[in-house]
């Protein structure tokens, strides 16, 4: 681990203005860049602490939708009524991630930028070969151990999952990011490797959360957050779905539905051809179970993830099952 200089910023505007340098680094709850740090991958020569910004932690609901300020902890967010109410396949979708001590720690701008948990990716010392950390090295995973990474949005030149729950559940609803004055659709933030995998975000230097919005509607209030993993806690997602659902006045025919895909694809994934097949379709698990088969239409594995193309769809046709009342 190389020593850096450490600094806080004494106003966001400081913040990014600092962190438009090369080599430096914004911490908010430090959990995941404190990680990356001790392992080699990251080497910043100075860290910008953010942690007590004020004015970045704002939580408002209306009847608009959801304000939530890049500094909340996760935690906060989980547990707020408004969320629960409004949102809960945002409240599920953080209640199910990590830990509590980390959930307590941690900030929703930080854990949308948390980077993925390929183990070729967060082992330097032992793997040279890694195009997401040394652009043109070559990919380790792609004939390696690659259980946990993705099938979808993939490239020949990385094959990482981008292992974060929240994201998925704000793609399916539209959800904003706040870059400053500039805004983006959460679902253009996150970029697909191609061939540039070490570029992950549609942020340029010096551009920082500074919110997340989330429109309200009748889908996101009747939502869920389903996360497969192989054990019960403290696991990242082996497949997850971010289902949201309205149905007309007969209670049978779908008026909108939202699918999004987590733990399966190289960034959260919207699942828009399952949820135009099913929309002014009567619900009904047949063809529930039909139309979630075309989230992983696309679907390519390398060997020991092949089991994800089973479990996706399962996990998508049993969360809209669940919130149209039929599981
Ligand atoms: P930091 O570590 O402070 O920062 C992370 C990165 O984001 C850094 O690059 C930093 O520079 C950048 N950054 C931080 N804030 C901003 C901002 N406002 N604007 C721009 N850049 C910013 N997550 C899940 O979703 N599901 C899980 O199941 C899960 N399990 C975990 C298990 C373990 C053991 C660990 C260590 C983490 C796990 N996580 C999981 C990830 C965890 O949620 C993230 O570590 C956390 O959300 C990161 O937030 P932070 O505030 O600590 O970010
Ligand atoms: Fe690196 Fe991506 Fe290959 Fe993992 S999958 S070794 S992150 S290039």
């Amino acid at each position: 681990m190389r020593n850096f200089a450490y600094v806080r910023a004494g106003s966001a505007e400081e913040a990014r203005h600092a962190a438009a340098q090369p080599a430096v680094m914004l911490l908010a709850g430090g959990t995941t860049l404190v990680d990356l740090v001790k392992c080699g991958v990251a080497e910043p020569e100075k860290v910008v602490d953010i942690t007590h910004l004020k004015g970045l932690d704002a939580l408002r609901v209306d009847t608009q939708g959801a304000y939530l300020g890049a500094l909340l902890k996760m935690s906060r967010v989980a547990d707020d009524p408004g969320i629960r109410a409004h949102f809960p396949a945002v409240s599920e979708a953080l209640w199910q991630a990590a830990s509590a001590q980390i959930r307590n720690m941690a900030t929703i701008g930080g854990n949308l930028m948390q980077r993925t948990r390929c183990a070729y990716f967060r082992d330097p010392a032992a793997f040279t070969a890694c195009n997401k950390r040394a652009p043109g090295s070559g990919c380790s995973a792609i004939d390696g151990v690659n259980r946990n990474l993705a099938v979808l949005g993939t490239s020949d030149a990385c094959i990482a999952s981008y292992p974060g729950d929240l994201a998925p559940a704000l793609v399916a609803f539209d959800a904003v990011v706040h870059l400053g004055d500039r805004r983006i659709s959460v679902d253009d933030f996150f970029l697909v490797p191609g061939d540039t995998p070490e570029r992950e975000h549609a942020t340029e230097a010096g551009e920082m959360i500074t919110a997340i919005t989330i429109p309200a509607s009748p889908a996101a209030r009747r939502s869920t957050y389903l996360k497969v993993r192989d054990r019960h806690s403290y696991e990242f997602a082996a497949a997850s779905a971010a289902v949201g659902i309205e149905l007309e006045a007969d209670h049978r025919t779908i008026r909108d539905l939202r699918v999004a895909l987590g733990g399966v694809a190289t960034k959260p994934w919207r699942a828009r051809t399952v949820e135009e097949a099913l929309i002014g379709k009567v619900l009904e698990p047949e063809a529930v179970r039909r139309a979630s088969l075309l989230a992983i239409e696309e679907a390519v594995d390398h060997g020991g993830n092949r089991y994800k193309i089973d479990l996706a769809p399962r996990v998508v046709a049993r969360a809209i099952l669940k919130m149209g009342g039929m599981a």
